[in-house]
């Protein structure tokens, strides 16, 4: 058999089968070798829920020594940034989560510029990454990069107070902020509904810029479609948090029991946590990464690397000087 014929016959046996239709198990296989890992950070006033809506969303108690301070010691705190990490596997796929949790925020008399800390913890992650990337040892980059901002808005004022918006408008280019209307179950259905649409607004208003989901490609089928509107239209998600577990019409399930009733946390009817958790884990975590990347991430290098050449060219004699010196 010559040449020509050889590759006839392949041609016709694997109709053309080169083998890169594996490439997406490859990338597969490499990426649950690995592992992944997402960083999340909470803020908003402290008391809101926050700690308790991490445990619910990851289903692991993070805060197990949690020391809560008294009001004396709430009033001179600055806010004091804590990190926990944990470990989860899912069906053999690790997945490295690190919390960083922003607690006195709003506590202290005096709260001017109480984001700054938390502003200064992001850009410090970024800058540990910058030196790392321009080090020696490239490979092993351990990253500590914020991907996503849960900010909590508290369900008891008329949409945004001066701090939220002081807040978010100082984190907006840095990192992603996903806003959250904290304890819903404060509120009824019909509030939750205006509160939503003024939040919205007021978010318009300011000009604040939170996490965009990316659209819709037109190929996608209708299901997807409606799925992505209606995750639009929820910002800022409603959210429940409980730690405990409760039964609920013969079923035992994660709640908070009244004397009027229990407030399902998985269920959609009451609040939107299931589409905060799918948005976060099932369907959004790799943009978030992405976006933190390629925009947040790479802002911080641009801003660096100009202030590096300005102080390059700052120290340099001027050029006249260096020709005179020359003569
Ligand atoms: P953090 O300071 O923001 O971390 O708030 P915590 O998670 O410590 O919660 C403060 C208090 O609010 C605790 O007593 C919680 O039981 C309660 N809590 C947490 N989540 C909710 C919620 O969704 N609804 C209501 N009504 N209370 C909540």
């Amino acid at each position: 058999m010559n040449y020509s014929s050889i590759l006839v016959f392949f041609k016709d046996q694997d109709k053309e089968y080169v083998g890169f239709a594996t490439l997406p198990n490859q990338v597969h296989r490499k990426s649950v070798k690995k592992g992944f890992d997402f960083t999340l950070m909470v803020a908003g006033e402290s008391g809101l829920g926050k700690s308790t809506l991490v445990n619910s969303l990851f289903l692991t108690d993070l805060y197990k020594d949690r020391k809560l301070l008294n009001a004396e010691e709430r009033i001179t705190q600055t806010v004091e940034i804590t990190k926990h990490t944990v470990d989860i596997e899912e069906k053999g796929v690790k997945l490295k989560l690190t919390i960083v949790d922003t607690p006195g925020f709003g506590d202290a008399v005096n709260n001017t510029e109480c984001w700054k800390s938390v502003a200064d913890y992001i850009d410090q992650q970024f800058e540990q990454y910058f030196r790392d990337e321009s080090g020696l040892n490239r490979k092993n980059i351990q990253d500590n990069r914020v991907h996503c901002c849960l900010y909590f808005i508290s369900p008891f004022g008329h949409g945004l107070r001066p701090l939220d918006v002081e807040f978010m408008k100082a984190l907006h280019e840095k990192v992603n902020i996903v806003p959250v209307l904290a304890k819903a179950d404060t509120l009824t259905p019909s509030e939750v509904k205006k509160k939503k649409i003024k939040i919205r607004e007021e978010i318009e208003q300011y000009g604040i810029k939170i996490y965009q989901f990316p659209d819709c490609d037109s190929d996608e089928d209708e299901e997807f479609k409606q799925q992505d509107l209606e995750l639009k239209e929820s910002i800022p998600f409603a959210v429940i948090g409980s730690n405990t577990v409760v039964e609920a019409k013969g079923k035992r399930v994660r709640g908070r029991l009244y004397p009027w009733g229990i407030v399902e946390v998985e269920n959609s009817a009451h609040c939107d946590f299931v589409k905060l958790r799918n948005m976060l884990v099932r369907t959004h975590m790799q943009d978030l990464k992405d976006v933190t990347r390629e925009t947040h991430y790479e802002n911080y290098r641009a801003q660096c690397i100009q202030s590096m050449t300005r102080m390059v060219v700052k120290e340099q004699p001027p050029l006249h000087q260096l020709e005179d010196e020359a003569l």
